[in-house]
């Protein structure tokens, strides 16, 4: 077969040629703008010669900080069109960690929003590989900034050529894009995406049985695009002419629905805190979501009690999946197998609740404590993976080693799988509760917490103890309407549902949880916190 390389301007080429009428609606700070496939691609091609221009070269990085709008979509092709690396930066990330991240990737031009630029402002005399900063803005001037030398993005559009031919002459396995994860411990990783890579892991966003996305659907994907590249969504989007709906800046769940209601939206992509404030949303208002054939949700867990409510409320077909920053990210989808579509809407549900299967083209293995584990859905071990989408190694980082070995990615997740392949994730490595010798899942007691009537949200941690190793600690934040709720009380809910060596050796009581910057539990600094001030007056036994 010919060996041809699979690249990432040639998915715009192809929405350019085949899919020129289809849109892109982008809410931006100043309101909706709308531009179809031809002029998306004729504005990239000005972008990517203005940045040759600005003498950016094959493999340098490029860096952006931005909400998701077409300019920003313009930047995932205009970069890799150019040989270059485009480095989505994490907009939530405390100020030092952004540096770092710059620094680290030495990234040679940054793309930033306007209501960001303050931020770049604070850090700017710790950049120093950065020789050009581009404001993207609506307004026709530049912004007051002491960023130097800061262009405008529409006025360099105007000085580039629509003509530009996109490089071709790569190895499909040069790098295109690049993502930090955010680390327990440490600076965040660098991930670096291949051509190839992208290439084939928005052919898998497309398949039947994974997303499925199509030239049909309107696609919004409200997971940023720094995060894990929105999923890979905005490149298989333009690949098949699907069109797309972009968020933009500071949106909320009103803004959401409305969005959804009026672009008809019918495939929408984001994490569980997204959806359960769309649920509010929908509880209150009055929406048609006629449109909406599925909603991706991932990134932690979906709560089954949110899937329910999606589905037998509001019809909206609901996919839970799992990922990470390292697998591009999907590789863990949940549908039903044709013969599944029988069982009871109860059983159907605790199904689809479970991360799923995996997606074609990547290969799993579980290893417990005593090598493979058992396809019962009960035995625990640490999901390893491989294949054409999963990264390799960290960008320059020696904790390489300790993720990667032996060709596979050590997840740090732990999980079971059932008889028919499914995934449950049960927990993160570090975060399993080692108590002699068995382990115990704190997701597990943390989604049983969360559904008593009182609590709002729980978090359980494992801390030291002298005979067994480790112990579970729930910790725990209660509704405003919650009168008179003890610690006995939540044992004595949770006593039924578990084995008694499982029940926490102590309930708190917290104000709130702490969280990361993409609003997951933050369970490192729970622990310290706990550690440190256990007998402290801020935590009461009630
Ligand atoms: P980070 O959390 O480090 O910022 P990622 O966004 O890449 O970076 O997160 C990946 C992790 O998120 C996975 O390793 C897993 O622990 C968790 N995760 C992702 N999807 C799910 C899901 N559907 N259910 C449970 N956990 C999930």
């Amino acid at each position: 077969m010919m060996n041809v390389p699979l690249l990432v301007p040639t998915m715009l080429e192809r929405a350019e040629k085949y899919y020129g009428k289809k849109t892109v609606i982008s809410r931006t700070a100043d309101g909706k703008k709308t531009h179809n496939y031809k002029e998306i691609g004729e504005r990239t091609r000005r972008l990517s010669n203005a940045l040759e221009k600005l003498g950016v070269k094959q493999g340098e990085r490029v860096g952006t900080l931005a909400w998701n709008h077409h300019r920003h979509l313009e930047t995932y092709f205009a970069v890799p069109g150019l040989g270059a690396v485009l480095h989505t930066i994490n907009i939530r990330l405390a100020p030092n960690h952004i540096s770092y991240i710059v620094n680290h990737a030495e990234d040679k031009v940054l793309f930033i929003d306007e209501d960001l630029l303050p931020l770049v402002e604070s850090i700017k005399d710790q950049l120093p590989t950065v020789e050009a900063f581009v404001v993207m803005t609506d307004k026709e001037e530049l912004p007051s900034s002491n960023l130097e030398p800061l262009y405008h993005y529409e006025k360099l559009l105007e000085d580039g050529d629509p003509s530009f031919e996109f490089v071709k002459e790569l190895d499909e396995n040069a790098p295109a894009g690049m993502c930090y994860t955010s680390a327990t411990t440490g600076n965040p990783k660098g991930v670096v995406y291949s051509h190839r890579a992208i290439v084939l892991h928005s052919m898998a966003l497309g398949l039947a049985d994974s997303a499925a996305l199509s030239e049909n659907d309107v696609a919004m994907p409200v997971v940023p695009m720094f995060h894990a590249n929105a999923w890979g969504i905005p490149f298989a989007a333009v690949w098949f002419g699907t069109t797309q709906v972009m968020p933009g800046p500071y949106f909320t769940p009103k803004i959401i629905a409305d969005l959804m209601a009026s672009e008809k939206v019918t495939i929408a992509a984001g994490v569980p805190t997204i959806w359960l404030g769309l649920l509010k949303e929908l509880e209150e208002g009055s929406y048609d979501m006629s449109s909406v054939t599925r909603i991706l949700c991932g990134g932690s867990a979906a709560p089954k009690g949110m899937i329910r409510a999606f589905e037998s409320t509001y019809k909206i077909p609901f996919v839970h999946a799992y990922g990470m920053t390292e697998t591009s990210p999907l590789v863990v989808l949940s549908r039903l197998k044709s013969y599944q579509q029988e069982g009871t809407e109860e059983e159907r549900l605790d199904i689809r609740a479970k991360q799923g299967s995996l997606v074609p083209g990547v290969e799993m293995k579980v290893i417990g404590k005593d090598g493979e584990v058992a396809w019962d859905g009960q035995e625990m071990g640490e999901l390893l993976l491989r294949g054409p989408w999963i990264a390799d190694e960290y960008y320059k980082d020696e904790r390489t080693a300790s993720t990667f070995k032996d060709g596979w990615l050590y997840t740090g997740d732990v999980v079971t799988v059932d008889e028919e392949g499914i995934i449950k994730i049960v927990d993160r490595t570090k975060d399993l509760i080692k108590s002699g010798g068995e382990w115990i899942s704190s997701v597990d007691l943390e989604n049983a917490l969360m559904a008593h009537p009182d609590i709002f949200e729980a978090a359980v941690v494992a801390l030291p103890h002298e005979q067994w190793q480790e112990r579970p600690l729930a910790c725990v934040v209660l509704k405003e309407s919650a009168e008179n709720v003890t610690k006995d009380d939540i044992l004595e809910f949770l006593r039924p549902q578990f084995a008694k060596w499982w029940l926490p050796d102590d309930v708190v009581f917290l104000k709130e949880i702490p969280k990361t910057s993409v609003g997951k539990f933050l369970k490192r600094a729970l622990r310290d916190q706990l550690e440190t001030h256990y007998k402290d007056s801020s935590l009461t036994n009630q």
